[in-house]
C-alpha cells in the first residue's frame, strides 16, 4: 500500500530539524521563566487556545513550504499554525539569546513569545525554519505573557509580505491566525490596559539567528557554546565559505557586515524605519526581523522615529539607522573576538561595512533618481541639496520620487521655465500648500533645473528612465495609517482590507486600477492618531 502523503499537503512537509538536534538543550523541560546557561534553545510546547479563527494567509510564503491553498485553507492548518497540533517531526522550541538594547547590554532576552516549530526542507532543497509568535510563554518570556494581540499581529504578517515583494530582505510570513483568546495590553503603558483579540502569525525564513545568539554566550565567557553556535551557522546557514575556522569566523563575519549593509540601503530606498534595531532584532541573514513598533515615512523626515519608547533620543531614527547597524556590527565583532584573538580583520570588516553602505546607498539614490550612474563629482552635491530640501517642508517620500519619473526633462529653454510649471508634477506630494513659499519654490525649482540638466547628459530615452525609476520607486508602501485601518476592520470582525491590503502589496511597483486611494498620501486625520504615527512595543 502506498503511504506516501499526497504533494502539497501538511503531512508532505519534511522535517529535518538540525539546530535542536546539534546544538546543545536546555536541560531543564518545565516551562518556568528563568536564566538558561550552555544551551542553545530550551524545549516548550505552544499553549493551547480557545478558537483558533485563519484571517490571512500568504501563498507565496506557503509556496516555499511546497504547501497548495486547500492545504493552507484546511482546518488542520488553523490548528497546527495557531499551535493546538503539533504535525509528526516537530520539535518546539525556544531559542536563548541576549541583546543591547538601546545602547545598553540588556542580559538574556530570548524568544519570549516566539516557538520554533523545526526546519522543513522543500522539494527544492532549500531549508525553511518555522516559527510561532505569540504562542504563550517561554523560559524566556520574563515577566511578560507570551501572547501578541491582533494589531501587532496584523502589522507583522502584512508587513513582512510587503517587504518581500518591494525586494527588501525580510523574514516572511506565513498566516495570521486568531486565537479566541483575550490578550491584555497597555498600549502606551500609561495605567489603561484593555483586553485585545489574541492572534499568532507563523513566521518563516532560513534561519531567525540574531546578532544576540552570539552575543548571551560571549557575554558569560561560553567560549564553547559560542564556538558550537558559530560553527554551526557557519555549516548550515553559510556553507559556501567552508569548513570553520578563524579565517572562515572572519570571512563569515565579512558576509554579515556586508548583508546588513545591502539591507538597510534598502530600508532606506523605501523609507521603511524599524524602530527597535536592538541587536536582538538583527538576523545574521541580513533580513529585516521582529516586526515591532516599525513605520513608514509619509513625509521625508531624517528624524521621525516611530516607536513612542524611543521618542526622547530618537535612536532609532530612519536617518540614523546606518549609523546603528555598525553599532550593532561592532557588537557582534565583540561577542565572536574570543573565537578569533585578532581585533584587526574584526574591524576591518566593519569598516568594511561603511564602505560597502556608502557604496550601495549612492548607487540606490542614484537608480532613484533615474540616474544611469552615480557620478561622483556631480551627483554627491545634487543628492546632498534634494535631502536638505526634502524635510524643509512636509513632503510625501513615496509620491516625491515617484512623481519624478513624471517630468518632462524636454523642456526648453531650461532657465526660462517658471517654478510653478516645473514644481507642477511633483503638487501632489506636498501636505501643507502654505508651506510652498516663494523661498521653497525657488530652491526646489533651481534643484529640479539641475536635475533635468544632469539627466539630459546621459541621454536615456525617457520611456525607459520613467521605468527604471518606476521599479525602484514604489507606488504603493504600507503606509502606517493603511495598516491601522485594516486593523480597525479587523478588530470589528471584517478581514477583507488585510486580504486586500496582501494582494495590493503583491506589486508595488504597478499602478493598479481603482486602488488609487492607497497611493495617495497620508490623510490629516492620521497625523497624531495612535497606530499612524506613534507606536509602542506593547504588542
Ligand atoms: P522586542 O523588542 O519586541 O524584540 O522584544 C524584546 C524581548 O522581549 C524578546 O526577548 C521578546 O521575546 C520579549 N517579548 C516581547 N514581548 C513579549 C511578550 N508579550 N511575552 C514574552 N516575551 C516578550
Ligand atoms: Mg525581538
Amino acid at each position: 500500500m502506498n503511504t506516501q502523503p499526497q504533494n502539497g499537503t501538511l503531512a508532505s512537509l519534511t522535517f529535518d530539524n538540525r539546530f535542536t538536534r546539534e546544538l546543545p538543550a536546555d536541560p531543564e523541560t518545565l516551562n518556568r521563566r528563568r536564566q538558561v546557561t550552555g544551551s542553545c534553545y530550551s524545549r516548550v510546547n505552544p499553549v493551547r487556545v480557545a478558537a483558533p479563527r485563519l484571517v490571512a494567509y500568504s501563498k507565496e510564503a506557503a509556496a516555499l513550504l511546497d504547501l497548495l491553498p486547500e492545504a493552507c485553507e484546511s482546518r488542520e492548518f488553523v490548528q497546527v499554525f495557531s499551535g493546538n497540533d503539533l504535525l509528526a517531526g516537530m520539535d518546539p522550541y525556544a531559542m536563548c539569546y541576549g541583546g543591547h538594547q538601546f545602547g545598553n547590554w540588556a542580559g538574556q532576552l530570548g524568544d519570549g513569545r516566539a516557538i520554533n516549530l523545526g526546519e522543513i526542507i522543500n522539494q527544492r532543497s532549500e531549508r525553511w525554519a518555522l516559527q510561532l509568535k505569540g504562542a504563550g510563554p517561554t523560559p524566556y518570556a520574563r515577566t511578560a505573557d507570551g501572547l501578541a494581540v491582533l494589531r501587532s499581529s496584523v502589522r507583522e504578517f502584512l508587513c513582512s509580505e510587503a517587504m518581500f515583494h518591494l525586494g527588501v530582505p525580510t523574514t516572511r510570513a506565513l498566516s495570521l491566525i486568531l486565537t479566541g483568546d483575550p490578550v491584555e495590553r497597555d498600549m502606551f503603558y500609561d495605567g489603561h490596559p484593555k483586553e485585545e483579540p489574541g492572534a499568532v502569525v507563523c513566521r518563516v525564513a532560513p534561519s531567525f539567528t540574531r546578532f544576540g545568539n552570539f552575543e548571551i554566550f560571549a557575554s558569560r565567557g561560553d567560549i564553547k557554546v559560542l564556538k558550537q553556535l558559530l560553527d554551526y551557522t557557519v555549516r548550515i546557514d553559510f556553507p559556501h565559505l567552508g569548513e570553520p575556522s578563524p579565517a572562515v569566523y572572519i570571512r563569515w563575519f565579512e558576509e554579515v557586515c556586508r548583508r546588513t549593509a545591502d539591507l538597510i540601503v534598502e530600508w532606506m530606498r523605501v523609507g521603511f524605519v524599524h524602530g527597535v534595531m536592538n541587536t536582538d532584532n538583527m538576523s545574521i541573514l541580513g533580513l529585516t526581523i521582529d516586526y515591532g513598533p516599525y513605520g513608514w515615512l509619509d513625509n521625508y523626515d531624517p528624524n521621525w522615529t516611530p516607536n513612542t519608547t524611543d521618542a526622547a533620543g530618537r535612536r532609532y531614527r530612519f536617518g540614523h539607522q546606518p549609523q546603528i547597524a555598525h553599532w550593532n556590527l561592532a557588537q557582534l565583532a565583540n561577542a565572536i573576538y574570543p573565537l578569533i584573538e585578532d581585533a584587526k580583520p574584526l574591524q576591518q570588516a566593519v569598516d568594511l561595512y561603511v564602505e560597502r553602505y556608502l557604496q550601495g546607498w549612492k548607487t540606490m539614490m542614484a537608480r532613484k533618481l533615474g540616474l544611469y550612474a552615480f557620478e561622483p563629482h556631480t551627483d554627491d552635491a545634487l543628492i546632498g541639496e534634494l535631502l536638505s530640501i526634502l524635510p524643509s517642508i512636509e513632503t510625501d517620500m513615496t509620491i516625491f520620487y515617484r512623481r519624478l519619473a513624471d517630468l518632462d526633462i524636454s523642456v526648453e529653454p531650461l532657465a526660462d521655465i517658471s517654478d510653478d510649471a516645473i514644481l507642477a508634477p511633483l503638487m501632489e506630494a506636498y501636505y501643507v500648500p502654505a508651506q510652498i513659499t516663494g523661498e521653497y519654490k525657488a530652491a526646489i525649482g533651481n534643484w529640479l533645473r539641475g536635475y533635468i540638466a544632469r539627466l539630459r547628459k546621459d541621454n536615456v530615452a525617457p520611456e525607459m528612465r520613467r521605468l527604471q525609476m518606476n521599479a525602484v520607486n514604489p507606488q504603493y508602501v504600507l503606509r502606517n495609517y493603511l495598516a491601522q485601518e485594516a486593523i480597525d476592520k479587523a478588530e470589528a470582525g471584517d478581514f477583507s482590507r488585510i486580504n486586500e491590503l496582501l494582494d495590493l502589496l503583491r506589486h508595488p511597483y504597478t499602478k493598479q486600477p481603482g486602488k488609487e486611494p492607497f497611493a495617495e498620501k497620508r490623510p490629516d486625520w492620521a497625523r497624531h492618531r495612535a497606530g499612524c504615527s506613534m507606536l509602542s512595543c506593547s504588542s
